[in-house]
């Protein structure tokens, strides 16, 4: 009955179980420190590892106190850093598009006026320019007649 019970249970909060145990863990469940130690196993040689500090200095095995490896804890803990991270986009991200659109609504505003306003300058200019170039095709012409009068002159 019991078994059954925490069996069910774990089940159920598996998810929330592991975020609780996810990265470096601080302290076993027995209360001592955790150790950061080297393994010397041949299956896993120079891996290091957290342990309870009570396991180790029991030299305790196959026991329930923590043990977890520091790859695997790093790995979890860049994980839940990601999960935040992603999160904290998303809210930066709505507070942008919020922001964004105000300042849409604005620079459309702004835009409207502006090609107004440039509409009436670029007329001007246009204006000015073909003031300006009957002024050099009248200077060109008289360069030609002076050219060729020259030319006539000389000749
Ligand atoms: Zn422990």
């Amino acid at each position: 009955m019991n078994n059954n019970d925490s069996g069910a249970s774990s089940v159920n909060s598996g998810g929330r179980e592991r975020r609780r145990n996810a990265g470096v863990p601080k302290r076993c469940w027995c209360g001592e420190a955790i150790i950061a130690k080297m393994s010397k196993s041949e299956s896993n040689p120079y891996r290091r590892y957290y342990r309870c500090a009570f396991a180790i200095e029991k030299k305790l095995s196959n026991d329930n106190h923590i043990f977890k490896w520091v790859d695997d804890a790093l790995l979890s803990e860049i994980e839940a850093l990601t999960v935040r991270t992603e999160k904290l986009e998303q809210v930066v991200a709505d507070i942008t598009n919020g922001t964004m659109e105000v300042a849409k609504k604005i620079f459309e505003e702004l835009q409207m006026k502006l090609e107004n306003e440039s509409d009436q300058r670029v007329e001007e200019a246009v204006a000015e320019a073909k003031n300006e170039m009957k002024k050099m095709m009248l200077v060109m012409c008289l360069g030609c007649i002076v050219v060729v009068g020259c030319t006539k002159l000389v000749g």
